[in-house]
């Protein structure tokens, strides 16, 4: 019996697989739905575009996370399925920006969301700003509430965090969430997000603090206390005066909490605020007191679109999955991949409630990070697994070696005996964090390219290698958003 036939009979998990009946039956399924696919390409308008970017979702973090969601349905993992693997078309984008290899989350959502690449850490402008001279770039959804649609934008960061903010700001430093440190003639990203309400139909995510001053006593928290802002001035309760900013024949809703969010009902609300924490939102990992009274992302995407849907001319919708991004800059993986998972159950909250007739959905990430997963491991190996090789010294570190690992971050060269003595209980810990290969405080971003899925009206146009700003002008062209449209058939179509 050769060593992989031992391995195989340990399990029966994949016994189906090894016949190559199995694989004939598997790849011609899969060769027919490709057929169908493309003889059948949705050439309709997209009256409804959603897009969502997971911040920081490699392809790595696409691979570890399917795996991961399919162990915890008690499979081996590889053969698993996500809502996102079962997307029509995909492509992939280059994330650079105008000065930096390795790209931020502002320069790359202002390519994906205005189609112009900018400056590390500029939002919604070239990188010539200085915030009087205009140089400000329009923005999908800008574009989207000038011809009548609904718009909204769901985080689970803050609200005025990069990402989201580049779907309806313009300001040179994305640190500028309020007046704190802004420099003077750039209006802060809150206030920015103010001005925009009449556009906004449904803002759901964290950043509270932004959004009330420092004296404000009537601003409670998610558990109903009263928290302070860190906004200057008086009269700087952006949330009172969101409350009050719509006439009587208008039903706006601020909600703080779940509960409150559970309860709104979609058919008769018209605009929606909810800001869950003051800052980021929790990791669903985290499992704190304050986790279970915050939403989820899946229940927040049900809700925007619930509301958005009513309007007959169509929506655009920003759905980012925030907290990737901010695991991956901890090697926090077990974070990074539940926040991965969450992230495709909203995708696929949001392919139920639409239909690929007249809903383009993109999913895309804004760039990558140095997470790489993979270490000559058996089938059903998980993301945490610590393995041994038998030819090293024990006391060596590469007798030790994780499943997962940095290219850079916090957890480099750790002694062999803290690696041995820890290995098993830090493995099945959630705070565990895989060897790095280079020492950084806080692990970095990647310079790689990203997958781009798309389903819907004109979804084959998201196919091969494109500047991320490509994602812009295929939404602009499907949803009939530019000045051209008058020239398009798809476009000359109602609704
Ligand atoms: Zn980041």
């Amino acid at each position: 019996m050769y060593k992989w036939q031992k391995m195989f009979s340990l399990t029966d998990k994949y016994s189906h697989e090894k016949t190559e009946s199995y694989w004939q039956l598997q790849r011609q399924n899969d060769l027919v739905e490709s057929i169908t696919k493309f003889s059948q390409l949705n050439t309709n308008k997209a009256k409804n575009v959603i897009i969502f970017i997971g911040d920081g979702m490699s392809i790595g973090t696409t691979t570890a996370g399917r795996v991961y969601m399919g162990q915890k349905l008690g499979k081996n993992g590889e053969e698993h399925t996500t809502t996102l693997d079962q997307f029509p078309h995909v492509g992939t984008a280059k994330t650079y920006s105008v000065n930096k290899q390795t790209p931020d989350s502002a320069a790359t959502a202002t390519a994906i969301l205005t189609g112009v690449k900018t400056a590390n850490e500029v939002i919604g402008m070239t990188p010539a700003t200085n915030c009087t001279n205009n140089q400000d770039v329009e923005t999908v959804l800008e574009k989207a509430a000038k011809l009548g649609k609904s718009t909204g934008v769901v985080t689970t960061t803050r609200i005025q965090h990069a990402t989201p903010a580049s779907a309806y700001a313009h300001i040179p430093q994305r640190r500028w969430f309020s007046q704190v440190g802004a420099r003077s003639g750039c209006k802060d990203i809150a206030q920015q997000l103010f001005d925009k309400r009449n556009d906004i139909q449904v803002l759901l995510g964290g950043g509270r603090v932004h959004m009330h001053g420092a004296t404000d006593t009537d601003v409670l928290d998610e558990f109903g206390n009263n928290v302070s802002g860190d906004r200057i001035g008086s009269d700087q309760n952006l949330i009172q005066r969101w409350k009050d900013a719509f006439g009587d024949n208008v039903t706006n809703l601020y909600v703080n909490n779940k509960e409150e969010l559970n309860s709104v009902a979609p058919e008769t609300t018209d605009y929606l605020l909810g800001l869950f924490a003051g800052k980021e939102m929790e990791y669903r990992l985290s499992n704190t007191p304050r986790s279970q009274v915050q939403p989820t992302l899946p229940e927040m995407v049900e809700k925007a679109v619930k509301i958005l849907r009513k309007n007959e001319k169509g929506f655009f919708l920003l759905v980012e999955g925030g907290m990737i991004d901010k695991a991956h800059h901890k090697t926090l993986v077990k974070y990074a991949l539940e926040e991965f998972s969450e992230f495709d159950k909203a995708v696929q909250v949001a392919k139920q409630l639409t239909s690929d007739d007249d809903t383009l959905i993109i999913a895309t990430a804004d760039h990558g990070h140095v997470f790489t997963f993979g270490n000559d491991g058996p089938r059903g190996r998980s993301f945490s697994n610590v393995m041994t090789n038998q030819n090293q010294r024990w006391n060596t570190i590469g007798r030790y070696f994780s499943n997962t690992a940095y290219g850079n971050g916090p957890n480099f060269n750790p002694p062999a005996w803290k690696i041995m003595a820890g290995a098993k209980r830090q493995a099945e810990s959630n705070e565990y964090q895989p060897l790095t290969a280079i020492k950084r405080a806080g692990e970095t971003h990647s310079a790689e390219d990203v997958i781009v899925y798309a389903s819907g009206p004109m979804s084959h146009l998201i196919t091969g290698v494109h500047e991320q700003t490509y994602i812009a002008e295929v939404v602009s062209h499907a949803a009939c958003l530019g000045n051209n449209a008058d020239d398009l058939e798809h476009c000359r179509v109602s609704a």
